[in-house]
C-alpha cells in the first residue's frame, strides 16, 4: 500500500499502519518471554445442556496479561503466535494447564464435566503434538472422553496431514468440535472425512438472533446439517434468555455465553460452578 500525497512524494506507511506495525512488533517482543514469565492464565466458561440447564462442560480461553501491554486479547495475539510458531509452545502448557486442572476438579467433585480447548491448526500440524498430548493424558489420568478438542475450518486447507492426525485423536478417545462453524471454508465436504462429534455455531450468529430473521435461518439450517451428521449443536455468543428459548425449541443441544457466565479464572469458575 502506497500513499500518495502529491507528486513524486510517496508515503509508504499510513500514520494507523504504522502503529498497527509498532503494536504488532511489540506483541511479537513480549510473546517470546511470556511463558516463562508466567503471564498467562486460562480462564473457563460453563457450557451449558438446553434441555436439562445444567453445566456439561467448560471452555478453557486463555488470557495474557503483559507488563508493557496490558491484557492483550487472544483474538489480537493468537494469530501472532501462530506467525512466528509460539503458538507450539504455548498451546502445550494450554493443553497441559486445562487437562490438569479438569482432571482435579473432576476428582474433587467426582463429576464428569468435560473441558473443551481451543487447538490451532500449526500445533495438529506439530509432529510431536500426538505424543505431548498422549503424555498429559497419562500423567493427569484424565479420561480422554472428558477432553473435547475444538478445531477450525481451516484444518480443511490441510487435509493431507490433518485427516490423518484427526482419525488418531479419535482413536485416543478425545472428541472433537468444529469451532466457529459457518464463518470459515466455503466446502462442507470436509465434514464427511473428519470423524468430528459436534459443531460450535460461530457466536456472530446467535448474538442478536432474536431480532435477526437471517441469522435464526442460518442457525436452524446448521442444525439441520449437524442432525444430518450424527452432530451434536452448540450455540456460542448467548447472551440473552429469548435466545435460550428459540435454540431450544429448534433442537440446539447445547449453549454457552454471557446469559449464563462469562469466561471466569479458575478459582472464580470453582466457586460459582463447581
Ligand atoms: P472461540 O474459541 O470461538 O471462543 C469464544 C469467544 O467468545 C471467547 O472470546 C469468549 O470469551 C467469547 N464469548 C463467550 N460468550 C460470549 C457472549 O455471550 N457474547 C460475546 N460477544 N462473546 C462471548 P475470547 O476468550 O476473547 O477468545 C477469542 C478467540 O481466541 C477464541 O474464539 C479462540 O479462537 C481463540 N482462543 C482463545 N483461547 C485460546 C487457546 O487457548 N488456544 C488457541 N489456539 N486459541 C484460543
Ligand atoms: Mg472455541
Ligand atoms: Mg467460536
Ligand atoms: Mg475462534
Amino acid at each position: 500500500y502506497v500513499k500518495a500525497r502529491g507528486k513524486n512524494d510517496f508515503q509508504l506507511f499510513t500514520p494507523q499502519m504504522q502503529q498497527e506495525f509498532h503494536r504488532k512488533v511489540m506483541i511479537e517482543k513480549q510473546l517470546q518471554t511470556a511463558l516463562v514469565n508466567e503471564e498467562f492464565e486460562l480462564y473457563y466458561q460453563p457450557i451449558m445442556d438446553l434441555k436439562t440447564n445444567e453445566m456439561i462442560g467448560m471452555e478453557s480461553l486463555i488470557r495474557w496479561n503483559n507488563k508493557t501491554l496490558g491484557q492483550v486479547p487472544p483474538d489480537e495475539f493468537i494469530s501472532i503466535a501462530e506467525e512466528t510458531g509460539l503458538i507450539i509452545p504455548i498451546g502445550h502448557w494450554v493443553l497441559n494447564t486445562a487437562i490438569e486442572q479438569n482432571a482435579h476438579w473432576q476428582k474433587t467433585t467426582n463429576q464428569p464435566i468435560y473441558v473443551s480447548i481451543n487447538v490451532s491448526v500449526r500445533q495438529l500440524l506439530d509432529p510431536t503434538f500426538l505424543e505431548k498430548l498422549k503424555n498429559t493424558i497419562e500423567t493427569t489420568s484424565l479420561h480422554p472422553s472428558q477432553i473435547v478438542l475444538e478445531i477450525t475450518e481451516s484444518i480443511a486447507m490441510y487435509a493431507e496431514t490433518t485427516i490423518e492426525k484427526i482419525a488418531e485423536l479419535k482413536k485416543l478417545g478425545i472428541t472433537l468440535s468444529m469451532d466457529d462453524f459457518g464463518t470459515g471454508y466455503s466446502s462442507l465436504s470436509y465434514l464427511t472425512k473428519y470423524p468430528l462429534d459436534s459443531l460450535k455455531i460461530d457466536k456472530s450468529f446467535a448474538i442478536n438472533m432474536h431480532r435477526n430473521d437471517e441469522n435464526k435461518a442460518i442457525i436452524q439450517t446448521i442444525i439441520a446439517i449437524a442432525k444430518e451428521f450424527n452432530l451434536k449443536v452448540i450455540a456460542e455468543g448467548v447472551e440473552e434468555q429469548e435466545t435460550c428459548h428459540f435454540l431450544a425449541e429448534i433442537g440446539c443441544d447445547y449453549a454457552q455465553g454471557y446469559h449464563f457466565s462469562p469466561p471466569l479464572p479458575a478459582s472464580e469458575f470453582q466457586e460459582k460452578w463447581l
